[in-house]
């Protein structure tokens, strides 16, 4: 079994999910669970967590999705663990929260369809008709999720006292509602303005939020083998995604026209754009809330010593890499381009000459 580097950053989820067999949500959340000790302290049944996680599994296997599928379920919640172990975060929370964040992480993406928000809202889809439009998969994956529950056999939150379970919903439903990208830059504004305050605040449920977030478009910031394998499945989605919308008429959507997307290049601009800036905001919230926790009360003489906590943040070299590699693909690219237009306008001479020799 390939558990060993499951503390690692860039943890490989594809020999994972080889070695259990296509199961990798059931392995991967079995182990978390138990590892920070909740199947014990909430008083799961064994069985009823393999019935709870082989139904999730299943959810994420039910649209043979090439990206959102159990494989993205088991990667999302090993980089939530990397991020409570490596960072020290777990010290931060509750049992309960802990509880939360590992099962928002398992069930974020339950149900996904392979397609996007706004593919339901323009093809008007039963959920984007049940939600009225708003963070359709969103509120799919968690309704979907949380009745998976009401069965008996497969609910692990049946130990839980009725505050408990309150609270637990609660973290829940924010934590995978704010991986909505249409939130993206309101959350990391609305944390920039609190760390920038005097003496920041941060509230437990926005920060397990932000974090989610971040595991959720952590990818490009993991070894290049295992980010270049993510986006050759996001894009293939999004490719199946523009076969549809061609078949239905609609326009295509961003990076769905499986002719005119520039992958490189669009790959860049993620990094650029989202990841890189939701990394930093991430680090520096993990930086101020964990900091009270490491800095050591010194002896009298010398007073307490002001030194800022710092975490360690693997996905900055990575990121570099993979944007340089990513670099090197959009200038090789563009030559390619450039000689098939050269090819092209070639073509079209010899026509129109050989089209001028017959009129003549
Ligand atoms: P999820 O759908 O997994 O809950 O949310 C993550 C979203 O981030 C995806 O739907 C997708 O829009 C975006 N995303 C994740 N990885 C990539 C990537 O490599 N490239 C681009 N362009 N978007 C990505
Ligand atoms: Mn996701």
């Amino acid at each position: 079994m390939k558990l060993q580097t499951l503390d690692e950053w860039s943890f490989d989820v594809f020999s994972l999910s080889e070695a259990a067999q296509g199961t990798p949500v059931k392995y991967l959340g079995y182990d978390l669970l138990s590892r920070y000790g909740m199947i014990h302290k909430f008083k799961v049944p064994t069985a009823i967590l393999e019935n709870f996680l082989g139904k999730v599994e299943e959810g994420y296997c039910r649209y043979r999705n090439p990206y959102h599928n159990n494989l993205h379920a088991a990667d999302v919640a090993q980089t939530m663990h990397y991020i409570l172990c490596r960072t020290g975060l777990m010290n931060w929370l509750t049992d309960l929260e802990i509880f939360a964040t590992l099962v928002a992480a398992l069930i974020h993406d339950y149900e996904h369809t392979g397609t996007t928000n706004n593919f339901h809202v323009m093809s008007g889809s039963e959920a984007a008709l049940l939600y009225n439009d708003r963070a359709v998969l969103e509120n799919h994956h968690i309704s979907a999720s949380f009745r998976i529950l009401r069965e008996d056999e497969c609910n692990i939150v049946q130990n839980l006292s009725i505050e408990e379970f309150r609270e637990f919903r609660t973290l829940v439903i924010d934590m995978v509602l704010a991986t909505d990208m249409s939130f993206h830059f309101q959350q990391l504004k609305n944390m920039k303005n609190i760390l920038s305050l005097a003496e920041p605040k941060v509230d437990k449920s926005k920060a397990v939020s932000l974090v989610l977030h971040c595991c959720d478009i952590s990818h490009p910031a993991k070894r290049w083998d295992l980010h270049h394998r993510w986006t050759t499945q996001l894009l293939e989605e999004f490719f199946r995604q523009g076969d549809k919308e061609r078949e239905l008429g609609l326009p295509f959507s961003p990076l769905c026209d499986r002719n005119n997307t520039l992958v490189a290049e669009s790959q860049i601009g993620f990094i650029e754009f989202i990841v890189e800036p939701s990394m930093q905001v991430c680090s520096d919230m993990l930086e101020t809330i964990l900091t009270p926790l490491n800095v050591k009360e010194n002896n009298e003489e010398s007073g307490p010593v002001d030194r800022t906590f710092q975490i360690i943040k693997p996905w900055i070299a990575c990121l570099v890499e993979n944007k340089k590699i990513w670099k090197e693909q959009a200038i090789k690219d563009d030559e390619i381009r450039a000689q098939k237009e050269q090819d092209h306008k070639k073509e079209d001479n010899e026509i129109s000459n050989n089209a001028q020799g017959t009129n003549e």
